[in-house]
């Protein structure tokens, strides 16, 4: 049987997901191609993580390289490249200490546990709860469906982990009235991904620092989604003036390779200390080569401005689509090339039909259609885009028009 024809009807996989039925068997830059040849501009890039497109030849050579020396060690011995890994990602950011971890939800568990253990290690084991925010995504480990805070997620799973409260996402009064003496944390994305492409004000984000240092607590930055220059910055934080004391990465730094990391001051580290905390996989030699060859691209003079101008393209361009299409596209959201286009309708529909015209998207919420292009597409790729998003668009809005069936 070819993969092409395993149905959702004779998979053994556990049916948690609605795939499209395509199967992506290669890929070139931002490109993605079936076994049948079919090729699909791919605005998706797995969701963030194929940050510089399919088969980079730089990050294929890394990979194959030390694929060719040693796959796995293990944390019990010295790793030198994570140890440079590590070492650029902190003269890169705010960050004096790194923890490597094989997702983004382990990068949030290890940064939720740091909170809490900073707090107890100075002798308030009472600060454990962390404040988070409505329309949050932080992963599906128990731990950080609890911080999500969002019902569909939580339910059936057995007793909600303690020590996480949500606040509106945009609400003093709730935020003041929600931090107490056994708050240990607020944590954030600056931009919601999965939530929907909103980008939390910068007078809010301010504020949180504000709050975070008036009564000694942790700001956590899950820039899981946002970093690695998808918004036009190595971190979205940088746009904003307010650097976190501990920060969650994943999707882009990998580059398609599992991989996650937290990232900490080292006061906020201070309580991460010999045997606290751990991982089998974490900081994988394989995975570590990878996260250097995405850094010296993305890190290279000039890459992220580039970024910033297809960005302003790509927008500009949608803008104009939204004007072609109002009766189908609301707004544009985001930030650099992180944006959405909030619908009038399901997203469901569109992204179909973005597929059925060769362009892979992604939904978020209900009526959100994201678009997380490769960060090294250029002014062709934007160009095909909008011309396959103009057909979309326009085979929605026929839909909609079409007068309900009896
Ligand atoms: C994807 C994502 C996660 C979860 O990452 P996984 O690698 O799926 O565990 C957490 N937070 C944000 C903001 C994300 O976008």
């Amino acid at each position: 049987m070819s993969t092409a024809s395993v149905s959702a009807a004779s998979s053994v996989l556990l049916p948690t997901y609605a795939r499209a039925p395509i199967a992506l068997e290669r890929g070139e830059g931002a490109w993605a191609i079936t076994a049948d040849g079919t090729r699909y501009l791919d605005f998706g890039a797995g969701i963030a993580v194929n940050s510089l497109g399919h088969a980079h030849p730089h990050l294929v050579e890394a990979l194959t390289a030390q694929a060719q020396r040693i796959w796995h060690t293990s944390n019990l011995y010295t790793m030198p490249e994570g140890e440079k890994l590590a070492r650029r990602l902190c003269e890169a950011t705010f960050a004096e200490r790194v923890f490597f971890t094989n997702s983004g939800a382990e990068a949030n568990e290890c940064a939720i546990k740091m909170a809490r253990k900073y707090h107890a290690a100075k002798g308030h084991p009472e600060r454990y709860r962390i404040v988070t925010f409505e329309g949050a995504f932080h992963g599906r480990t128990l731990a950080t469906i609890a911080a999500g805070g969002q019902q569909k997620y939580i339910d059936g799973f057995g007793p909600k982990v303690d020590g996480f409260d949500q606040v509106p996402f945009d609400d003093e009064t709730a935020l003041k009235a929600a931090i107490g003496p056994e708050t240990a944390a607020l944590m954030i994305e600056p931009i919601q991904g999965e939530g929907g492409l909103r980008s939390v004000p910068v007078r809010v984000l301010k504020q949180l620092r504000e709050l975070c240092d008036e009564h000694g607590l942790m700001l956590i930055f899950d820039e899981i989604q946002t970093g690695v220059g998808r918004t036009g910055k190595f971190f979205a934080y940088e746009h904003y003036g307010v650097a976190p004391d501990i920060m969650s990465i994943a999707k882009g730094i990998g580059g398609g390779f599992p991989m996650g990391a937290c990232l900490a001051t080292e006061a906020a580290a201070s309580g991460m200390t010999l045997g606290t905390h751990g991982t089998t996989f974490g900081g994988n030699p394989l995975a570590m080569a990878v996260g250097n060859a995405v850094l010296d691209i993305i890190l290279a003079p000039g890459f992220l401005d580039q970024v910033q101008k297809t960005a302003l393209r790509l927008r500009q361009s949608l803008a104009q689509l939204k004007d072609h299409h109002p009766d189908v596209i609301e707004e544009i959201r985001g930030e650099g090339l992180m944006l959405g286009l909030k619908l009038k309708t399901l997203n469901t529909d569109f992204v179909a039909q973005a597929r059925a015209a060769g362009l892979l998207v992604v939904a978020a919420g209900d009526d959100v259609v994201r678009l997380l292009p490769p960060l090294i597409i250029g002014e062709s790729e934007v160009a095909e885009a909008v011309a396959r998003l103009d057909k979309a668009a326009g085979a929605v809005g026929a839909e909609l028009a079409r007068p309900a069936a009896e």
